[in-house]
């Protein structure tokens, strides 16, 4: 990983990123660069290299070389790495939760909380053994037996978003390393050192060389991916117009393609819910990580009577959100990723007062004392949004939420099946006939009944519905198994049991 280096006059400049390729560090050739930024202090913390084509085509080829062997070692020595990789990233939890807090904002409890999802991950795979296990039937007939076997695709990669550096990528290479193949991992350009990390940490894992590739870019590396034929398939975790991308260009190119999209999450509060309970869920959900998560809830819908009790709680608690820098303890929320992002949530903000939502929370224009300079924007909330608004129909990935009324459960349903997104999805109440009727009507991949964001643990899998998730298979768990290996059934007879003579009907059990 690149260093931070100290001129003569004790001014740091900021590292130079490398990419990572064959088990060691591979100096940028492009001569393309972004910045990184740390968002709390808005200064450059250091220059990512956006490769050529020539530099992807460096990772695939290690990729490919390095398949034959890691695909035929055992799958329980296979696991035996990913062991000793779990090990080290306990003993690296913190170091690498500070990597996503500098770089991403996020506060370091919530960059700690996603290491740990992340691990979790790694834990799954570690059982490989047994989750390639597959079916054998004895005896179909005339002496043979068929079972199955689910072996790995080859060259796989990974492009993954800003706002989970670390989980992310984690959703896709434990498993995809565990099954048999070797990978090939773009990450965001925004955050990209917690990727660099890792790389490091599998191979004094004793991954061999080639079998985990890093390589950094923008548009230009994720073209090189979609095309090359030696990808055989391809995860994506990002925004929506980009996983559609994704998705048409890479199926095009004959690969396999699983891509996850936006989301706007609803939290449907009922008015038999548990108040206190459902505006805590709201403000962690909402504002938690400053609304840059995938599963963050960005509409609450009232039910009936409960909402004008609902916008005077959240009010004051949208007020005093503690923002500041990740790294200060007591800090609730940290900044957004880049000022373009700020930006462009600000801009929802504008819009959303402009089509005439009641502002009740204004986070523009909001200072930390000392981080003058910091990508900050305070807690937003909104109520009286319509559903034609653009806060209401499109992604903001900001620290606003929007109150949309409704008369009744059914038309909270009816609200939420009518969205474009669905990726996760909420209802407080405390009634269990209401709770069984939402989960069974709602439309939507993940759905948490009093709980605000329903993300499944390793062995379920992750996915959204609709425009939240293009692709057959959702993330992780025995879907990314099933993602990440091909399915063979084979059927075996030994000669001294071959009846004589060639057969020309259907073959049927004797
Ligand atoms: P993004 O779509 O801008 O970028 C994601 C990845 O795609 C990055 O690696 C980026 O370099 C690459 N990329 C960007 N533009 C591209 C282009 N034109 N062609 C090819 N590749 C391109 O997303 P982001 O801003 O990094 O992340 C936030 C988005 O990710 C949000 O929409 C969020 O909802 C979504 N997200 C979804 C999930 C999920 O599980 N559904 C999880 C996390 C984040």
């Amino acid at each position: 990983m690149g260093e931070t280096h100290r001129s003569e006059a004790g001014v740091s400049t900021p590292a130079t990123l490398t990419h990572y390729v064959n088990g060691k560090p591979l100096d940028a050739t492009s001569g393309r660069y972004a910045d990184v930024f740390n968002p709390a202090t808005g200064a450059v913390a250091a220059r990512v290299p956006l490769a050529s084509v020539a530099e992807v085509d460096a990772a695939v080829a290690a990729a490919h070389a390095a398949f034959p062997a890691w695909s035929e070692m055992a799958p329980i020595k296979r696991a035996r790495i990913l062991f000793k990789f779990k090990d080290l990233l306990d003993q690296h939890h913190d170091e690498l939760a500070e990597l996503v807090t500098r770089e991403h904002g996020k506060v370091f409890s919530d960059a700690k909380g996603e290491v740990m999802r992340g691990i979790e991950i790694v834990e799954f795979a570690c059982g490989i053994p047994n989750l390639l296990k597959t079916d054998f039937t004895d005896q179909i007939g005339g002496g043979i037996d068929n079972w199955n076997l689910r072996q790995p695709l080859g060259v796989v990669a990974g492009v993954t978003p800003f706002n989970f550096p670390m989980m992310v990528p984690c959703w896709m290479f434990p498993i995809a390393l565990a099954c048999g193949n070797t990978f090939v991992l773009k990450p965001s350009e925004r955050d990209p050192s917690a990727s660099l990390r890792l790389a490091e940490l599998l191979h004094e894992a004793g991954l061999p060389d080639g079998v985990f590739n890093v390589v950094h870019g923008d548009k230009v590396a994720v073209d090189a991916l979609l095309a090359h034929p030696d990808i055989a398939a391809l995860s994506f975790v990002g925004s929506t117009p980009i996983a559609e991308y994704i998705y048409t260009e890479g199926t095009k190119h004959g690969k396999r393609v699983q891509a996850l999209g936006g989301a706007k999450n609803h939290l449907v509060v009922m008015p038999d819910a548990d108040l206190d309970q459902a505006v805590d869920a709201l403000i962690g959900a909402a504002y938690g990580s400053a609304g840059e998560r995938c599963m963050a809830i960005s509409v609450a819908v009232a039910v009936g009577h409960i909402a004008d009790e609902l916008i005077e709680r959240l009010t004051p608690r949208v007020k005093s959100l503690n923002i500041g820098d990740g790294m200060n303890e007591a800090t609730e929320m940290g900044p957004l990723v880049t000022a373009a992002h700020r930006a462009k949530v600000q801009g929802y903000i504008d819009a959303g007062v402009a089509a005439g939502a009641k502002l009740v929370v204004d986070g523009r224009g909001h200072e930390v004392p000392g981080r003058e300079s910091g990508f900050f924007l305070g807690g937003t909330l909104f109520d009286d949004v319509k559903t034609d608004m653009s806060i209401y129909r499109e992604e903001i990935f900001g620290p606003v939420l929007s109150v949309v009324r409704v008369p009744d459960f059914a038309s909270a349903v009816e609200l939420i099946n009518g969205h474009e997104f669905a990726n996760g999805v909420s209802c407080f109440t405390s009634d269990g006939g209401v709770a069984r009727a939402f989960s069974r009507q709602i439309k939507v991949g993940m759905v948490g009944i009093n709980v605000p964001i329903p993300v499944p643990m390793a062995w379920h899998s992750f996915g959204g519905w609709k425009r939240s998730l293009f692709g057959d298979h959702h993330a992780y768990g025995e879907e990314g198994v099933r993602f990440y290996t091909r399915y063979k059934s084979i059927m075996q007879r030994w000669p001294d049991s071959i009846a004589k003579g060639a057969e020309f009907t259907m073959p049927v059990a004797k």
